[in-house]
């Protein structure tokens, strides 16, 4: 069957439109209605300005264009040496991730020497853990946030979207919440890209069933809250909610995201997060021209970069 190549870009091109609306929100109060949400500049960002959540997707749409297999740890290597990259000049890293990398380049220099991409990928699950360890928790939001493009180069493999997933969140987060949230949400946006359909709940067959039962009822709770009534959306459980409750109540890819950003806090994750479900829904041409035009980012790249990739990685399907 073809791919809907709009659903496809809605994905990473949604999610990207959203960390940039939600970018100036970030760490303030909730934004209630008639207060209107505005694309706009807010420091240190420009107007347009993608920030982290799709700095750290764009390493993994490279992989999967260049035809790679994310699920191996050769290929998850090189994503950590580009993010290692990104990190030493980003204008934020989130502090579970700036953590995990700091651990990791200790390990790097300590042992100098010739490190192979898949030594360096399982270095840095090895400092994931970690972390987790030494602070007794790795629930942060930072890998859902990036999960946009996991499912577009398996979307005729739900096994292989929840591998990949689940892969790629290890990387950093060691937390069981952290890659269930990320199989449950990938496999949404899988679904979502072949059928037009939104469906997280139809999902939850991929995890154990206790995990499964565990976020029926938060997936449930969700549904019963506005994005702004639940809290703490640095966690990864509440920030799946927030964008979740923005997605079934929305009509639209930009009225999605706009209840997403109007939650406060984590503005720009909880947009970038309901973006790429939502986008995998309503398509890419659901996005204002004015927003597609003017988004950017790292690494200097603008919306057409991210579509000609995506394009890519749908044409080997
Ligand atoms: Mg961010």
């Amino acid at each position: 069957m073809p791919i809907n190549t709009d659903r496809a870009l809605g994905a990473v091109l949604g999610s990207a439109a959203g960390d940039a609306l939600g970018a100036s929100y970030e760490f303030q109060p909730a934004v209630l209605p008639p207060t209107p949400i505005v694309w706009r500049a807010g420091n240190p960002w420009q107007r347009g300005e993608w920030t982290d959540d799709t700095a750290m997707a764009v390493p993994l749409l490279d992989e999967l264009a260049a035809g790679a297999d994310i699920r191996t740890d050769e290929a998850l290597g090189r994503v950590v040496r580009r993010w290692l990259g990104w990190a030493r000049g980003a204008k934020d890293v989130g502090i579970q991730t700036r953590r995990v990398f700091a651990v990791l380049e200790r390990e790097l220099e300590q042992h100098t020497g010739a490190h192979d991409d898949a030594h360096v990928a399982r270095l840095c699950k090895t400092a994931a853990a970690q972390v987790h360890d030494v602070t007794g928790r790795s629930g942060g939001n930072g890998s859902l946030m990036r999960t946009g493009p996991v499912a577009l180069g398996y979307l005729h493999d739900a096994g292989a979207v929840a591998a990949a997933a689940r892969a790629q969140s290890d990387l950093t987060h060691f937390d069981e919440d952290t890659g269930d949230a990320c199989v449950l949400w990938s496999l949404a946006i899988r679904h979502a890209v072949l059928t037009g359909e939104i469906d997280l709940v139809g999902q939850l067959g991929a995890l154990a069933p206790d995990r499964a039962e565990i976020w029926r009822a938060r997936i449930a709770e969700a549904e019963g809250r506005e994005p702004h009534e639940i809290k703490n959306n640095g966690w990864v459980v509440a920030a799946l909610q927030a964008a979740w409750s923005a997605i079934v109540r929305g009509t639209s890819l930009v009225d999605v995201l706009e209840r997403a950003v109007r939650a406060g806090d984590d503005t720009d994750t909880v947009a970038a997060i309901a973006g790429s479900l939502a986008g995998a829904k309503y398509g890419a041409s659901g996005l204002p021209k004015l927003w597609f035009d003017e988004l950017h980012g790292w690494p200097g790249e603008h919306a057409v970069d991210l579509e000609t990739k995506v394009l890519l990685v749908v044409g080997r399907e």
